[in-house]
């Protein structure tokens, strides 16, 4: 699909959305919306990336978009899911995941929870030697259909930003394979563990090149090789290459895709693509971001310091990353108007700003766009992930409704509601006197 086929969909969602009453000035200001059709399609792309050879669990990042009947949506189509606390489990599993196919990962995990996803058999890949030893002590006391492995940090260094890179020298997460000494005493682990039949990484999130996640691949197969030719037998039969493919925020350009990442581990890691080891893959943010926008009307306008600023209804709440952290993640701006309709007026540099009480509360800086007036809509593309599906509850704002969305052959748009919005806060109502 072209990049301008991408934003004629988003019209004509917007569009039915504003016709269908889930956009409306006063009752429904803010709304996320998910191309369904379009996560089917990414979705197909991943599994087609991989040789049908292989098996391959293809494990959704719950956290980049949490919401159940998505999860749902993803399991129909044919994906496990990753989650990272006991919350995301529970989510994953009331979407209908089988056990066998969730992946928990977290560097925090409680005895309970250990043992919960040890006694329904979901897998899980130890942070830690600490969390290893926990392991054991619950093994000591039942039997379990778990695979379990350990997270191993390549340190192969960091991407782009740094909150997102997790393989960096003093990482917090997995078993450092570079510091002195733990290369024998994790080989020992294994060793002494004849469970311990998989090993995971994930080299980090948006900003990682390729080439850097494919290393990190390289390092952890090369440490199961290690380990299965030390033991004389096959021992590690799994590898879980974790997330991380980065998406691209300024354009409709699917770049880099799976097939992309798929060919730069073939060229440094080659024994993954042996058929010796079952893979797991935990892709989140390339699975959804680019099938999702988040729309906002615009509440008021004003010129200050002679600059235009737009107060619309899509601020830190829905957009945390971006306001917090603007050079880091910066997202594209549309502007329509009442009726959902692409505004072509000449372009100016404006602000856009959201509702919340600080004045960092900027969605972009100085943007060229049509000047926004009251009652427009702003939509923020490549929002499906990370965004309006994790709210943040600043200024006692509501959780905004998300909608999914599928287009039949004749450009019919049906809406599913995927999240109801939050109510606001019902407190005393004054009565007006
Ligand atoms: C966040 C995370 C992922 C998903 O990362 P994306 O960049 O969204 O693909 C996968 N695995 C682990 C362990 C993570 O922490």
């Amino acid at each position: 699909m072209s990049g301008c086929d991408k934003a004629g969909r988003r019209e004509r969602i917007l569009r039915a959305a504003v016709e269908q009453g889930l956009l409306e000035p006063e009752k429904a200001v803010l709304a996320g919306f998910i191309d369904l059709d379009a996560v089917n399609d990414t979705v197909t792309s991943l599994r087609s990336a991989f040789p049908a050879s292989l098996r391959v669990l293809h494990a959704f990042a719950a956290k980049a978009n949490c919401l159940v009947p998505v999860l749902a949506e993803l399991r129909r189509s044919g994906m496990g899911c990753e989650v990272a606390s006991a919350g995301e489990l529970g989510q994953a599993l009331e979407a209908g995941f089988d056990p066998a196919h969730i992946v928990f990962d977290s560097p925090a995990k409680s005895r309970a929870e250990l043992a919960l996803a040890l006694d329904l058999g979901i897998a899980v890949n130890a942070d830690s030697f600490q969390e290893l030893t926990r392991l054991d002590g619950l093994l000591a006391s039942r039997s379990s259909a778990s695979r379990i492995g350990v997270r191993v940090n390549p340190q192969v260094g960091g991407g782009a930003i740094s909150a997102m890179s997790t393989a960096t020298a003093t990482s917090k997460f997995g078993v450092p394979l570079e510091d002195e000494g733990n290369g024998e005493l994790l080989l020992q682990a294994y060793r002494d563990r004849p469970w311990l039949t998989w090993v995971h990484t994930h080299v980090g999130s948006q900003g990682c090149p390729l080439e850097l996640m494919a290393r990190g691949v390289a390092k952890a197969v090369a440490f199961a090789e290690k380990v299965n030719d030390s033991l004389g037998h096959r021992q590690v039969t799994g590898i879980d290459i974790g997330g991380g493919l980065p998406v691209d925020f300024g354009s409709d350009e699917t770049s880099p895709g799976f097939g992309t990442y798929v060919d730069a581990l073939r060229e440094h890691v080659p024994a993954l693509f042996s058929g010796a080891y079952e893979i797991v893959t935990e892709f989140g943010r390339s699975v959804m971001a680019k099938n999702g926008f988040t729309a906002a009307y615009v509440e008021y306008t004003k010129t200050v310091g002679g600059r235009p600023v737009a107060i619309t209804h899509a601020g830190a709440q829905v957009a945390t990353r971006t306001v917090f952290a603007p050079d880091a993640w910066p997202v594209r701006i549309e502007a329509h108007d009442r009726r959902g309709r692409a505004k072509s007026s000449r372009p100016v540099p404006q602000d856009v700003a959201g509702p919340c009480c600080f004045a960092g509360d900027l969605l972009a800086r100085g943007r060229t766009l049509p000047l926004l007036e009251p009652e427009d809509i702003v939509v923020v593309p490549d929002t499906g992930a990370y965004y309006f599906s994790t709210p943040f509850h600043y200024n006692s704002l509501p959780e905004p409704a998300v909608h999914g969305a599928r287009t039949d052959a004749h450009g019919q748009v049906a809406f599913r509601l995927l999240r109801p919005a939050q109510a606001a806060h019902p407190g005393p109502v004054p009565t007006a006197r």
